[in-house]
């Protein structure tokens, strides 16, 4: 038997990994700012829990869900299944800890691996990682702005091109009158759908639009946009104005729908402009029915949940390079201690150092400094323990000079403010 991963789950390794945690890192910070509290909900859930939330007729529950077995003897228990999306186990853990009653209005960020079992290709995996946000008690269009807001901050941050979709699927008062008309849209043109569009047409006409196959036809399609009732569009018209007013570009996009069963009103979804086949990077929208659904009480919900994979194939590499500021060389047993207190002196000023092993000679260990992409390495033996000093190499311009080991984080941190792009301890 092989040792190896299985199909469309991967491991993370060098940059993969580290342009990640620089999308999450980032997440974080703008959630902060907006005062969005994390919260962690479980891997594992009910099967029950994601069939009346995301749909039994959803192709998430259908045909993607991981069933786990919990032990031999619990064969054809098949009631537990790893997390497909992020938004159910939030809003059940929101009921389960009685917010909805005692204190409904609240923010939340989860971050986090997802799994569902669809074919693998490039951004798409059956491992993938999600940073996402939910406020509850907000029915405002404020609320779905300022997610698209944080999601535009993200955008800045990381210097990324993406645009902005939005549509609004309206509500128990004007969304069925617009699913009555796209069934009689589907049964007129049945002959030309294809065959998953047929199962969807009967259980689930909204979901004709999300087609990848039937695009061109469901361009003649009857839109959500024409059936909203006055509520819900001026609902929508505060959303986009406030976008507006916010200079968050977007588009309309009348046929978008999301496959999840819950959203109702704003819907959205960011794309790449530089990724192929798979350029959705995170989507979102208002699910004001869905507390309620899942037993709780009417609370308004709408939040967005963005792909870290996916976004990290847009990002360039080089440009989130991790570099040392300095490292550290001991030559000799006794020059141990000694780097060791300097370079934590060094990042107690706020440098990124690294000590390299003791272990090899000073060629090897400058060689390595080089690989490693640091712009400095701080040199001490018998002779500088005994003066208090460091030799300071300059691995970029091969100079090197000696110094006081008291000053050395300072004339690093001086020295590559003024001569580097990089700015110290990032
Ligand atoms: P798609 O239409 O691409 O299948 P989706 O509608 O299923 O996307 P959502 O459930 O809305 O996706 O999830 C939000 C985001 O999570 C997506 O926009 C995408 O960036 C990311 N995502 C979804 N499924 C995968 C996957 N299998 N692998 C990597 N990223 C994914
Ligand atoms: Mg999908």
């Amino acid at each position: 038997m092989q040792l190896t991963k299985l199909r469309g789950f991967r491991d993370l390794i060098g940059p993969d990994v580290r342009l990640m945690s620089v999308i999450e890192e980032q997440a974080r910070l703008i959630a902060r700012q907006h005062n969005v509290a994390e919260i962690r909900v479980p891997v594992l859930e009910r099967l029950d829990l994601y069939a009346r939330s995301t749909g039994e007729t959803s192709d998430i529950v259908e045909k993607q869900l991981y069933v786990v077995q919990r032990s031999p003897d619990s064969l054809g228990v098949h009631d537990h299944v790893l997390r497909p999306e992020g938004t159910p186990g939030v809003v059940r853990a929101y009921i389960e800890a009685g917010l909805d009653r005692s204190d409904p209005d609240q923010r939340y960020f989860y971050c986090g691996p997802m799994f569902r079992y669809e074919r693998p290709q490039k951004g798409r995996y059956r491992e993938f990682y999600q940073f996402g946000v939910e406020f509850f008690g907000r029915p405002d269009a404020a609320a779905d702005a300022e997610l698209m807001v944080m999601i535009d901050e993200l955008r800045h941050a990381l210097r990324l091109e993406l645009t902005f979709e939005i549509n609004s699927l309206g509500d128990a008062q004007c969304r069925p009158i617009f699913r009555q008309q796209l069934l009689e849209w589907g049964r007129k043109h049945l002959a030309e759908l294809c065959d998953d569009c047929h199962q969807r047409l009967e259980r689930n006409p909204l979901r004709l639009l999300d087609c990848k196959i039937d695009v061109k036809l469901t361009a003649t399609a009857p839109k959500s946009g024409d059936f909203l009732c006055e509520p819900c569009r001026a609902h929508f018209d505060s959303v986009r104005d406030l976008l507006t007013d916010a200079g968050v570009p977007y588009k309309l996009n009348p046929r978008l729908v999301r496959g999840l069963d819950y959203y109702s009103r704003t819907a959205f979804e960011v794309i790449s402009t530089r990724i192929g086949a798979q350029s959705a990077v995170a989507a979102g929208g208002r699910y004001d029915g869905l507390v309620e659904t899942l037993g709780g009480a009417p609370v308004a919900g709408t939040g967005f949940a963005i792909g870290i994979d996916r976004l990290a194939l847009v990002l360039d590499a080089r440009k989130f390079e991790l570099r040392p500021d300095a490292t550290l060389i001991a030559l000799g047993d006794s020059a141990v201690p000694v780097a060791m207190r300097l370079s934590g002196e060094m990042r107690a000023a706020g440098l990124r150092v690294e000590l390299l092993s003791p272990e090899r000679g000073l060629k090897a260990l400058l060689r390595k400094a080089d690989k490693i992409g640091a712009r400095y390495a701080l040199i001490i033996g018998e002779d500088e323990i005994a003066r208090g000093t460091a030799q300071l190499r300059d691995l970029r311009l091969s100079t090197q000079r000696e110094i006081a080991c008291a000053d050395a984080a300072q004339v690093i941190v001086a020295e590559s403010r003024e001569t580097s792009d990089h700015e110290p301890g990032s």
